[in-house]
């Protein structure tokens, strides 16, 4: 497995409030929300417990439950520290077997799988734009400039009760993965994404160099990408 990562603060954002992290078979990305230093709070707490969490053989469930914690643990530091009230943050999670990636999320941040020369997202953004365009009322490209684009229906910190759906893909070897903050995604497209996930051999120079073209087309938030290569 080959590891290539990078977070950037963007062009215009005065911080950086994501978090990304990983240990042996285990990926996580977190972008935090909350003025004063909040928001960093809230994702360095979410990839921490994640990352420290012993999974089971279960994997779904473990993970579930993985998630729980981490949001137990944003409510409990802010239950203590009430200056901090109102973080939160996305969350997006990556774990590989052999032959399976199990995927599970919170918020806009994404994960994507290239295999087959397709680019796949496998996961489904907990955004009210999202909502929007699966209802037909707004189409992607409107999504994409909507007022009210960073809206998240789902977070973590926000809510003590959450839906947690994990996902299991079947993998391929050679295929690779990209785990990112909405800041990725607002600032390039798919098929430019996958241009230079496919183009590059080096997994660090595919995320220096995302990050990069985000920070071109604007820069507009925080930049964070982890890509892996089973
Ligand atoms: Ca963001």
């Amino acid at each position: 497995m080959k590891v290539g990562s990078k977070t950037d603060q963007g062009k215009v954002r005065a911080q950086n409030e994501d978090t990304f992290g990983y240990r042996d078979n285990l990926f996580v990305v977190a972008d935090g929300m909350g003025g004063h230093q909040a928001g960093e709070i809230a994702s360095a707490i979410t990839v921490e417990t994640i990352l420290n969490a012993v999974l089971t053989s279960d994997f779904s469930n473990s993970l579930k439950e993985v998630i729980i914690k981490a949001n137990n643990a944003i409510l409990e530091e802010v239950d203590r520290r009430p200056e901090l009230s109102g973080m939160g943050t996305t969350v997006a999670v990556l774990l590989l077997e052999e032959d399976f990636a199990h995927v599970t999320h919170v918020g806009d941040s994404r994960i994507y799988q290239l295999t087959n020369d397709q680019l796949i997202q496998l996961t489904d953004d907990h955004s009210l734009v999202a909502e929007l365009v699966k209802n037909g009322e707004i189409t992607e490209e409107e999504a994409k400039i909507h007022p009210q684009r960073n809206i998240l229906t789902r977070a973590l910190g926000t809510q003590g009760k959450l839906e947690i759906e994990v996902n299991s893909v079947p993998i391929l070897k050679g295929d690779k993965f990209l785990l990112c903050s909405d800041g990725l995604t607002g600032m390039i497209s798919e098929p430019v994404i996958k241009e230079i996930i496919s183009l590059n051999e080096d997994l660090q120079v595919i995320a220096e160099t995302l990050v990069s073209t985000a920070n071109n087309n604007g820069g507009l938030d925080n930049i964070t990408v982890i890509v892996v290569e089973v």
